[in-house]
């Protein structure tokens, strides 16, 4: 049992503001950090980490995603939809047996209800805090993304899928964050940070996204990515980062 491939999905861009990437950072300067999917093909099938945004805001930006379609404006495109990015590489939502999420926000669950055959891996304090979130952090939680009929198999704190693949809790963004190390047959590591880390100068700086639940939670998350990577020298690939297609082919190639 072992992690064979990895493609990253392209799904269009947020324009962020700094001071939401790095806390204390730049308020008021704004820049554009991609959306991703990431899809791994393992010996027990195909495994998607988060759906992305929601088609529907190609068409319909305010149907979609209420008041944040102006607050955060994503630019998205027709071909951004995980559906598409399935098919580029020849398969259907029903190859995916199983969606890892790294946290329930509406840019990470916009296309859930493609899947309604897979089992939906999340932290119980992510799903408990997402159908009741404190009214401050409620914004980003959009129940129609992910309350869709969908099944969801609840985890708690770090555990390992199947070898090769594993969660780690990493909580602070919001209450139940994860993120997901990967280790590739032949002992090549990458670790997901979802939004525990948006971007490398997280990392480099030692400060944490701007947008936290927790503050002191997020930054012992932080360090936690920083020791994983350091001990297992993965390769870090953020949630948001502007340099990522830089960095990184989109699918249909793969990156490992
Ligand atoms: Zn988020």
């Amino acid at each position: 049992m072992s992690v064979r491939r990895v493609y990253l999905l392209e799904g269009g861009y947020l324009r962020l503001n700094r001071s939401i990437m790095i806390a204390g950072g730049d308020y008021g300067r704004t820049e554009l950090g991609p959306v991703y999917m990431v899809l791994l093909e393992t010996s027990e099938g195909w495994v998607l980490i988060d759906t992305g945004l929601n088609p529907l805001g190609v068409s319909a930006p305010e149907k979609a995603w209420g008041p944040r379609a102006k607050a955060v404006p994503p630019t998205l495109c027709a071909e951004d939809d995980v559906r598409y990015r399935l098919k580029q590489l020849g398969l259907v939502p029903e190859d995916v047996h199983r969606v890892i999420h790294t946290h329930l926000h509406w840019d990470h669950t916009g296309g859930n209800r493609f899947f309604p055959h897979a089992t939906f891996l999340v932290q119980k304090a992510e799903y408990r805090f997402a159908f009741w979130p404190d009214r401050h952090f409620a914004g980003p939680y959009m129940r129609d993304h992910f309350d869709c009929g969908v099944k969801y198999e609840l985890v708690e704190g770090d555990v390992e899928v199947m070898p090769g693949l594993y969660l780690l809790f990493t909580p602070g963004h919001t209450p139940g964050h994860q993120s997901v190390l990967v280790t590739l047959a032949g002992g090549r590591r990458l670790l997901f940070t979802g939004d525990a880390a948006y971007t490398m100068e997280n990392l480099e700086r030692t400060l944490p996204p701007g947008h936290l639940w927790s503050p002191s939670r997020g930054m012992e998350s932080l360090l936690k990515l920083k020791t994983v990577q350091s001990l297992s020298g993965a390769l870090v690939l953020p949630s948001h980062d502007p340099d990522l297609w830089t960095r990184f082919p989109p699918s249909p190639r793969a990156i490992a």
